[in-house]
């Protein structure tokens, strides 16, 4: 019997868990990079970034674009540039993930979206992802011989769909005994499963840390349905967890937009950092506004995040 501290409290054995038929984790890339934005900017970290998402944030980098209500109404499902590609049959002729090209506005992860593109995801068993994510360390362990951690980030897509069920097994699995920290990067719409919630209230093994990207109008996506405090004051009260907001965030309006939506995480029980981070997927983009945006942090009482992978290595995928 493998100790662990969750097994005493009737969470069933890692063999046990293993005796069930082999679930799999869809995904779209694994990747060893410096974590380049929000409270852990510089940290060496493996991201997962699992396939799917609620959302499709058509609208970044664009301007007087219609929300995604309005545009399924019009029978809309895809970004202009994405539609393009589907158009010109860039996703029945690419071979490779890394081979997809790059675009520059609505969800800059849209290969792992859209269903179009779910044939260039993984499927793999919590064995095989294991393997996996150990295989991009440095040393093949979470946890360095000069002590430092590598972060494990749970990306997408959204991470915290249905994948969620596998989530549990993934984090007792023996290879992940050494990880430290590891960062949700969530849209935070999706409620935790009881199981889940259980499960990391328990566990302290390692740190859980929310990293809540609520998206604003700018990305297309309707208040209604993308601003869910209850949501987030649901991972406050996961024991030991730490969470922050992040906003992308591409003019005035949407400072104040900010500062609305501060305001209902606040009403819903939710006091923690706030970050603005600057729209932009290329270098271009991204020094138009941000200087803008460091000055309204300082102005305002935000935190300032960078995009750091895009000063480091563009915008391009496994970064
Ligand atoms: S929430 Fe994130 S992953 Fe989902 S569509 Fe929007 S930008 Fe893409």
């Amino acid at each position: 019997m493998i100790e662990s501290p969750v097994f005493e409290k009737g969470y069933p054995s890692y063999e046990a868990v293993n005796r069930k038929p082999a679930m799999k984790l869809r995904y779209s890339e694994a990747f060893y990079s410096v974590q380049g934005e929000g409270k852990f900017v510089g940290v060496p970290s493996v991201f997962l970034r699992t396939f799917g998402c609620n959302f499709r944030c058509m609208n970044f980098g664009l301007k007087n674009e219609p929300m995604r209500d309005e545009k399924q109404k019009q029978g809309i499902k895809h970004n202009a540039e994405v539609a393009e590609l589907i158009a010109k049959d860039v996703h029945k002729t690419t071979k490779e993930f890394n081979d997809l090209p790059i675009i520059h506005t609505g969800c800059d992860t849209y290969a792992s979206i859209y269903p179009e593109f779910k044939h260039f995801n993984k499927q793999a068993t919590v064995d095989e992802v294991v393997e996996h994510l150990l295989s991009l360390t440095p040393e093949g362990k979470w946890t360095m011989d000069n002590g430092q951690d590598i972060h494990l980030i749970m990306t997408g897509g959204e991470p915290l769909l249905a994948w969620q069920r596998l989530y549990v097994e993934l984090f007792e699995h023996p290879r992940m005994r050494d990880l430290k920290n590891v960062t949700f990067e969530t849209n935070t719409t999706q409620p935790l499963h009881d199981d889940f919630f259980n499960y990391l209230t328990d566990q302290d093994r390692f740190t859980v840390t929310w990293s809540c990207s609520p998206k604003l109008s700018v990305s297309g996506e309707p208040w209604e349905t993308a601003i869910k405090p209850s949501v987030a004051y649901e991972y406050t009260c996961v024991d030991g967890s730490d969470i922050y907001l992040k906003f992308v965030v591409a003019s005035q309006d949407d400072f104040e937009e900010v500062t609305r939506a501060v305001q209902a995480y606040r009403d819903g029980g939710v006091e923690c950092p706030v970050y603005l981070m600057p729209l932009g997927g290329r270098s271009e983009e991204y020094n138009l506004n941000v200087q803008e945006v460091a000055e309204a942090c300082m102005e305002r009482g935000w935190r300032f995040t960078p995009r750091l992978h895009i000063s480091l290595f563009g915008n391009a995928w496994g970064t």
